[in-house]
């Protein structure tokens, strides 16, 4: 994907889990402009204007609803919403130009001070508290949060809200614990920057079938019909840029 993407830059074939990605950009949309609404027929209103832009199709409707539903409900009892969508981009080690980046969906902050961040999902797979404690991407946002709002690691906590059954999971990072995952992750900056260009291999891994790439990938494809894929991808952005 990398020499594909990066290098070659060559446009994806699609993901057979694009109606999934649409579905949870839809909702995600849904819930950042309508963060203040206080009823199903204002987040209707929202999802019908935002409807086509995902290409979600009607048989999602069922669906669609009881997320908002749910969001409806599940939103009420939150403190003040400080950020939705919020890209962070946090240096972990200025010197050596190494960041966190990220896009947080939403930061909340209580009344005692205290800051949430959450991450929507609306996978089907919901993590247990004990997964989300080795969660690095909410580490990272603990991370992010404790730099920009100047707030201990006791006063956050991280959380994923699964909009499909309501289901909130909120978990709290130490010092020790977020010092370790930015040592980790350094490292494995420094490891990626010693490789060569073509030392990329592809490495089957969770995320595949929802890769754009995959129809060209050594991993799943043979030699030739890798080949022919990628000259096809060729002529398709010179005939794009055309
Ligand atoms: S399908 Fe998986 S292994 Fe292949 S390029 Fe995509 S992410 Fe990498």
């Amino acid at each position: 994907k990398y020499r594909l993407k990066y290098i070659l830059k060559l446009p994806g074939f699609g993901s057979k889990n694009e109606d999934a990605l649409n579905f949870g950009s839809f909702i995600h949309k849904i819930f950042e402009l309508g963060y203040k609404e206080k009823d199903m027929k204002s987040l209707l209103r929202i999802a019908e204007q935002e409807r086509a832009t995902y290409k979600v199709p009607f048989r999602d409707n069922d669906r669609m609803k009881s997320c908002l539903e749910n969001f409806i409900i599940w939103n009420q009892g939150l403190g003040e919403t400080m950020s939705t969508e919020q890209v962070v981009n946090v240096p972990m080690d200025e010197k050596h130009d190494i960041n966190f980046i990220g896009v947080i969906d939403r930061v909340i902050k209580g009344s005692d001070g205290g800051y949430l961040v959450i991450d929507y999902k609306t996978s089907k797979r919901e993590k247990k508290k004990k997964t989300l404690m080795d969660d690095n991407q909410l580490k990272g946002y603990a991370w992010a949060i404790h730099k920009l709002y100047d707030v201990p690691y006791n006063k956050i906590y991280c959380a994923h809200y699964y909009p499909v059954t309501g289901n909130f999971v909120a978990v709290k990072f130490s010092k020790f614990q977020i010092d370790r995952w930015k040592k980790v992750q350094t490292e494995k900056v420094w490891r990626i920057r010693k490789k060569k260009k073509d030392e990329f291999w592809a490495q089957e891994n969770v995320f595949c079938d929802w890769c754009e790439y995959k129809e060209a990938c050594p991993r799943f494809e043979s030699e030739s019909v890798v080949c022919q894929r990628i000259d096809e991808q060729k002529a398709l952005k010179k005939a794009q840029k055309s």
